[in-house]
C-alpha cells in the first residue's frame, strides 16, 4: 500500500516536473550567446514604420533560442535635415564617441541612410557587418561598410498601386473615379510619373484624379466633395504643392474622417486609422527577413556569400470595421486576405453555447410535449378503459340477467316438466275409466309392502274383487252402461277402503285391494264390507237403476310366501267363492287342500 502512494507520488512530480521543464528545454539545451546589434533608422521614433519594423525583426530573433540580443536604437532625424551635412556630421561625431569602445556586431538600417554611413560608417563601424534595407533597389549602395548586405524591401510602389487598383474595382465594381492622394515632393512626383503608366491600364474602366498639384486644404475639400460613388487610393503625402511637410499618418486621418467614399491604403501600419484596408506593405515582414539574414551572418555566414532577391512583404489586409461600413461582402476579397479589428456578435462568441441552449431547450420541450401527448393518450385510454368496463359490467349485468330469466324460465320448465312427468307417470300408474290405480302400480306397490314385510315383517293383505255375471249386464244394457256400472263400483270400494289401503283395477271387471298391516281377519272383515255396500246400492246408469254384486277372495302374507303367490291365493280365493254361488268372500286360509301353482 505505502509502495503504490510512493510510485503515485514519484509519477505525479515527474508529470508536474515534465509540464514545468519542458517548454524551457530549448533555451536550457545551450546557454546564448548575447549579441549586440544596433539598430539605426533615418527618421524619429514618431515614424509608425520603425515601430513595426522592430517588432517583425525581434521575433524573428526571439524565436532563436541560440543568441540573447542586445538591441541599441538610433533614430536619426533626416525628414527634418535631410540636406543638412552639418547635422549629418554631428550625429557621427557623436556616434563615434559612444561607439568607439562597444562596437555593435551587427548594424541594421535602411538604404535612406547609405549616404551617411558611406561617408562615415567606415570610421565609425570599422568592421561591422551591416544589413541594410534597400529603399531603391537600383540604386548601389557602395562604400558603407566592409561587411554588408543589401536586403531589397520589396516595395515597388507603382505594383502596390496597380494591386490595389485592381482591388477597388474588384470590391466596388460601381464607381466612377478613383482620387489617388500623392504629394509632391520630389520623389513623390517621381512617383506619379510612374503611377501615370499603371492608371493608363484602367483609364477605360475608371477615372483617375491626382491630387499631387492640391495643396493639403484643398486636397482634404476635394476629399470631402468626392461622390460616395469614387474610391479614395492613399499612396502616401509627404510634401504639399506649397512645400509643407506632413506627417502621413495625420493625413490619412484627416482623410478618412471627410470621404464619402472608402479609403484604400498601401501600408500595413496604416490600418486602424480609418482605411479600409488594402494590398498593403507590411514592415513587420520587412523585419522578419531582415532577421533572417541577420541570424545566418550571426551563425558566421559571410555577408559577400548572401544575396537576397523576391522578398515578399505586401499582403491583403483589412479593417472587418470598415468592410462592416462600406457594406464590402468578405466573399469579394481577395483569396488569403486578412481581417483585423474584427468585432465578434454574441452570436459568433457564444454561437456553440446558443445552439447549445436552443437544442437543450428544444429537447426539454420535445420531452416536455411527449410526456404531455403520453399523459393525454394515457387519459384517454383510462377513459376509454372506463368506458369499455362500464360497458362490460352492463353487458355482464344484462347476460346474468337473461340468464336468470333463461333459468327461471328453466326452472318452470323443470317444474311444468316435473309435473307433466309426475302426471305422466299418474297417467301411467292409473285406468282411465275408472281412475284407479293401474294392474302396474299395483304390483309395484306389493313388491314394496314384499320388501317391508321382509324386512320388519309387517303383514299385508290382498282382496281380489270381481263383479259378477257382468257379462249379462253388457248384454243386456250395452257397454256403455257397463263401464258406468263398473265406475259406480269402483266409487264403493273407494269409500268402503281405509286411507292408506291402494284399490287397484286389475282387470276388465276384477280389482284388487292392498291392505298395508292387515291380518286375515282384518282384511276379511274389510272385505265383507266392501261386498256389502256394493250389493245395497244401485248403480245409476242411462236411466236405469241396476244391482250387481261382487265376489271377494283373501289372502295374507306368509313366511313361505313369494309376490306371485300371495296374488294367486286371492286369485284361487276369489274363484273358490264363484264356485261357491258369488256375491261372497273367501279367505285363502280357510280353503283347505289347495295347491299353489303357477309362477311365484
Ligand atoms: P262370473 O260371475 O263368472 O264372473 O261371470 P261373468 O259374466 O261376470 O264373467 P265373464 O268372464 O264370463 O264375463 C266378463 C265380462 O265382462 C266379459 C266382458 O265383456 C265384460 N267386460 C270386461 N271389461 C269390460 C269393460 O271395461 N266394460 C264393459 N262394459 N264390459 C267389460
Ligand atoms: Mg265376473
Ligand atoms: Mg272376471
Amino acid at each position: 500500500m505505502l509502495n503504490r502512494s510512493l510510485a503515485i507520488i514519484s509519477l505525479s512530480i515527474l508529470i508536474l516536473f515534465s509540464i514545468i521543464v519542458f517548454p524551457v528545454l530549448p533555451c536550457l539545451a545551450v546557454s546564448p550567446t548575447e549579441k549586440n546589434i544596433l539598430i539605426m533608422h533615418a527618421f524619429t521614433q514618431d515614424y509608425p514604420v520603425h515601430e513595426a519594423f522592430n517588432k517583425g525583426l525581434k521575433s524573428r530573433f526571439q524565436q532563436d533560442y541560440q543568441y540573447k540580443i542586445n538591441y541599441s536604437y538610433e533614430y536619426l532625424d533626416l525628414a527634418r535635415f535631410e540636406n543638412s551635412e552639418d547635422y549629418l556630421a554631428e550625429t557621427a561625431h557623436y556616434f563615434q564617441a559612444k561607439y568607439s569602445n562597444r562596437l555593435p556586431e551587427m548594424i541594421i538600417t535602411s538604404s535612406i541612410l547609405a549616404p551617411f554611413l558611406q561617408k562615415y560608417g567606415i570610421d565609425i563601424f570599422p568592421g561591422v557587418p551591416i544589413l541594410v534595407v534597400s529603399k531603391e533597389s537600383n540604386v548601389p549602395i557602395e562604400n558603407i561598410s566592409a561587411d554588408f548586405v543589401a536586403i531589397p524591401d520589396g516595395f515597388d510602389e507603382t505594383v502596390q498601386a496597380d494591386k490595389n487598383i485592381q482591388l477597388i474595382l474588384r470590391t466596388r465594381p460601381f464607381i466612377q473615379k478613383i482620387h489617388i492622394v500623392v504629394g509632391d515632393s520630389e520623389v513623390e512626383r517621381e512617383l506619379v510619373e510612374r503611377l501615370q503608366q499603371v492608371t493608363d491600364k484602367y483609364a477605360d474602366k475608371v477615372q483617375f484624379v491626382c491630387l499631387n498639384k492640391l495643396s493639403y486644404d484643398q486636397m482634404v475639400e476635394h476629399i470631402r466633395n468626392s461622390s460616395d460613388r469614387s474610391a479614395i487610393l492613399f499612396v502616401r503625402w509627404n510634401v504639399d504643392v506649397e512645400g509643407k511637410r506632413f506627417i502621413p499618418v495625420q493625413v490619412l486621418q484627416a482623410i478618412c474622417r471627410y470621404s464619402k467614399a472608402p479609403v484604400y491604403g498601401e501600408a500595413a501600419h496604416l490600418l486602424g486609422s480609418g482605411i479600409l484596408g488594402g494590398y498593403v506593405y507590411n514592415y513587420g515582414i520587412s523585419g522578419k527577413n531582415v532577421a533572417e539574414v541577420g541570424l545566418d551572418i550571426l551563425k558566421g555566414k559571410k555577408p559577400s556569400d548572401i544575396s537576397v532577391t523576391n522578398v515578399q512583404v505586401s499582403e491583403y489586409v483589412f479593417d472587418w470595421r470598415e468592410l462592416k461600413r462600406w457594406g464590402i461582402d468578405e466573399e469579394k476579397l481577395p483569396p488569403g486576405s486578412r481581417i483585423e479589428y474584427r468585432e465578434y456578435s454574441a452570436w459568433e462568441l457564444y454561437k456553440g453555447y446558443i445552439i447549445g441552449g436552443i437544442a437543450l431547450l428544444l429537447l426539454e420541450t420535445a420531452l416536455a410535449l411527449g410526456l404531455l401527448v403520453n399523459r393525454s393518450r394515457r387519459k384517454r385510454a383510462e377513459s376509454e378503459l372506463i368506458q369499455l368496463n362500464m360497458t362490460l359490467e352492463k353487458r355482464v349485468f344484462d347476460r346474468t340477467q337473461e340468464l336468470q330469466d333463461a333459468n327461471n324460465q328453466l326452472t318452470i320448465a323443470q317444474e311444468l316438466l316435473e309435473a307433466l312427468n309426475q302426471q305422466l307417470d299418474l297417467t301411467s300408474r292409473t285406468d282411465s275409466l275408472t281412475g284407479l290405480y293401474n294392474r302396474r302400480h299395483m304390483e309395484e306397490r306389493i313388491q314394496e309392502e314384499y320388501e317391508q314385510y321382509q324386512r320388519t315383517g309387517s303383514r299385508f293383505a290382498l282382496i281380489m274383487a270381481d263383479i259378477d255375471f257382468f257379462k249379462k249386464v253388457n248384454d243386456m244394457y250395452g257397454h256403455d252402461v257397463g263401464d258406468c256400472v263398473l265406475k259406480s263400483v269402483t266409487e264403493y270400494l273407494r269409500k268402503s277402503v281405509r286411507a292408506y289401503d291402494i284399490v287397484a283395477r286389475w282387470g276388465g271387471e276384477e280389482f284388487l285391494l292392498l291392505l298395508p298391516a292387515t291380518n286375515a281377519e282384518n282384511a276379511v272383515g274389510l272385505a265383507e264390507r266392501i261386498r256389502k255396500t256394493v250389493e245395497e246400492h244401485k248403480c245409476f246408469c242411462k236411466g236405469e237403476a241396476l244391482s250387481v254384486t261382487l265376489t271377494a277372495g283373501v289372502s295374507v302374507i306368509g313366511r313361505e310366501d313369494t309376490i306371485g303367490s300371495i296374488i294367486r291365493k286371492a286369485d284361487i280365493a276369489l274363484y273358490q267363492g264363484k264356485r261357491s254361488g258369488r256375491n261372497c268372500v273367501v279367505s285363502f286360509e280357510g280353503i283347505s287342500n289347495i295347491e299353489i301353482s303357477g309362477p311365484s
